[in-house]
């Protein structure tokens, strides 16, 4: 068996195996400095750092080779997206998006997805397999090479569900806001879950500055029931009660996400049920149009007055809505529409 990446270990857990092999803990920040900052895809190549321990890393870890990366960048608004090819076959998507200011980026936190919701093209790959932090790191840097500067926000919100491979993207996380590292603040970084109630009370529970996003999807747990199959895990009752208890103690907003299909969830009737379903707990509602897929669902997008009218009677009653503009859908780069297919 091959050695483990070096890259899927915090800085707190390498020094403490430098410290282990009798070399000083603090040689790490410069290893740190090597691999997040100046790009080192070698042992050789981690500059200043005495040959030594170079050595005794490279005994103990090893250093993947770079994804294959394919690119496709969107005619209507620059959306680029960014298609990885890991060393074993799997492969992952990444969307940088481009607004007036800002630049964010969407990364996958798993090849494929378990989840199987019926609209989303992910969800009908069914999960490959997780992605170690070194592959999410590698798609940050990727999209930070893409922007030309650090993004101003990151969200998982690409391929797979991020709570059903925590445990990996809590080191992804910890490794981006270290400060000898990516140094990319936890508070700009959101994580979307379809609502895995377990980890949104640990979420609750930890240090971690992050922002939460809950994808509702729709509020009626029938039609719920037909749009994904971890309904059957977790009730509405079940995520609206951990997202609360979330927002009561971090003191924070939990982002709200319902799509909008035609004539199914977007009448006034539904914004009612929404309404009675979250307003006890602080938050924030973004309206998703639903993106058709490639290959087709029998579902169809809802239509921007119905949405506006829905977005109305939430804003009158004091809920803060958005309603998102989605990019990158000529490139199959919006919410939804991510296959791990370049061609498409
Ligand atoms: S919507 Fe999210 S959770 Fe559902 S199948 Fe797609 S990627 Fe997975």
């Amino acid at each position: 068996m091959s050695n483990p990446d070096i890259r899927d270990f915090t800085r707190q857990e390498l020094a403490g195996a430098l410290i282990a092999l009798g070399e000083k803990g603090s040689k790490i920040d410069k290893v740190f400095n090597c691999l997040y900052r100046k790009g080192a895809e070698s042992f050789e190549a981690l500059a200043g750092v005495p040959d030594g321990v170079k050595a005794k890393l490279a005994a103990k870890y090893g250093l993947a080779p770079a994804p294959a990366l394919e690119k496709r960048v969107s005619a209507l608004d620059k959306t680029v997206k960014l298609l990885f090819t890991f060393p074993d076959g799997a492969k992952a998507e990444s969307v940088v998006l481009f607004n007036k200011k800002t630049v964010s980026a969407c990364i996958s936190s798993q090849s494929g997805c378990a989840c199987g919701c019926v609209f989303c093209a992910t969800g009908a790959l069914g999960l490959k397999r997780d992605l170690k932090p070194h592959e999410i790191l590698a798609q940050f840097a990727a999209c930070r090479r893409e922007a030309g500067r650090q993004p101003d926000s990151l969200v998982f919100m690409g391929m797979g569900e991020p709570f059903l491979n925590w445990a990996n993207v809590k080191k992804s996380i910890l490794l981006l806001s270290d400060n000898k590292g990516c140094n990319f603040p936890q508070t700009r970084i959101t994580v979307s879950t379809v609502g895995v109630v377990p980890v949104i009370r640990e979420l609750a529970a930890s240090h971690l500055e992050i922002r939460l996003a809950v994808s509702l999807i729709t509020a009626d747990e029938k039609q719920r029931a037909e749009l994904t199959p971890m309904s059957g895990k977790y009730s509405l009752k079940e995520i609206i009660g951990a997202s609360r208890h979330y927002a009561e103690r971090t003191k924070k907003t939990v982002f709200f996400e319902y799509i909008l299909f035609d004539d199914l969830n977007d009448t006034p009737e539904h914004a009612r049920k929404l309404l009675a379903l979250i307003k006890d707990v602080p938050c924030k509602v973004n309206l998703i149009m639903y993106n058709p897929v490639p290959g087709g669902t029998a579902f169809t997008p809802g239509r921007f007055e119905k949405g506006k009218a829905f977005q109305d009677i939430l804003v009158e009653a004091g809920i803060r809505t958005h309603m998102r503009r989605e990019k990158g859908a000529d490139i199959a780069a919006a919410c939804g529409q991510l296959s791990g297919d370049a061609a498409r």
